[in-house]
């Protein structure tokens, strides 16, 4: 049985102030309408800036609320200027780390090759690497939809050894629903779901069974649960709505 997953991607927004308020709505918001019971049943993270992770720790320490960096250097350490490692997120007890997300891939040029090493990295430091797939519409448009998906897909296991992937996370992000309002229906996005599972039941079963499959892209309070609805969605990683304390603890609870 998997746990689902719901996963906050604030992306470049945010300020000490906006962290601060949005942290402690959702700690408040999570302890008045039984806590425990619903982070019993579902998993909450969010990927903020870097550069406010530690007020993010601070803040979280005694939370139920997992977080971790929204990208990672493929390389350990040394001359990347800007660039932060894998083991400087785990310094801030981040425990997990977004790899491949559209805009890194489409405005800063990451290719399949790097997003695997980046997985890689995280996986092989024992954080959960979130892997991000998903078509533009022109590849959609031109029934290309799984033979994108399943490259991307392909790149990491054919790259990453299993103990590496024994934590993995699989967001489906068509690129055309990400921030745009659209969004995939339950069907295409149940479709997509199932041929990515079926991709690693060839790849290794138990892995198939245990790997937590994540829909993106315009996911609202008021269309998650009908998303999150198909048996291969394992729940969401959330962008704009989840700067909203209402609209991020709606849809963590249509994940239940
Ligand atoms: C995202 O950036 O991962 C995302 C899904 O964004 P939005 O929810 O705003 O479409």
């Amino acid at each position: 049985m998997r746990k689902p997953l719901v996963a906050g991607n604030w992306k470049m927004n945010g300020s000490r102030e906006s962290v601060s308020a949005l942290l402690n709505g959702l700690n408040s918001g999570i302890a008045q309408t039984g806590g425990e019971e619903l982070t019993g049943k579902v998993d909450i993270a969010v990927f903020p800036p870097s550069i406010y992770v530690q007020q993010v720790a601070d803040v979280l320490a005694s939370s139920t609320i997992s977080w971790g960096l929204q990208n990672i250097c493929a390389e350990e350490k040394g001359a990347f200027t800007g660039e932060v490692s894998v083991s400087m997120a785990q310094d801030f007890s981040c425990t997990m780390v977004l790899a491949g997300h559209s805009e890194r891939r489409s405005l800063f040029g990451e290719v399949d090759a790097d997003v695997a090493v980046k997985v890689e990295r995280a996986g092989k430091a024992g954080l959960i690497p979130v892997l991000c797939v998903g078509e533009t519409l022109e590849e959609r448009e031109a029934d290309k939809t799984m033979e994108v998906v399943s490259r991307q897909v392909k790149a990491v296991l054919n790259h990453v050894d299993a103990a590496a992937l024994e934590k993995l996370v699989i967001a489906y992000e068509p690129v055309w629903a990400i921030g745009t309002g659209l969004t995939a229906t339950p069907e295409q996005a149940q479709e997509v779901h199932a041929s990515i599972r079926q991709l690693l039941v060839e790849h290794d079963a138990d892995m198939a069974t245990r790997t937590r499959i994540l829909y993106g892209g315009s996911v609202k309070g008021s269309n998650a649960a009908e998303i999150f609805a198909g048996p291969d969605v394992d729940g969401g990683l959330v962008g704009g709505a989840s700067l909203s304390v209402q609209d991020f603890l709606s849809i963590c609870r249509a994940a239940d």
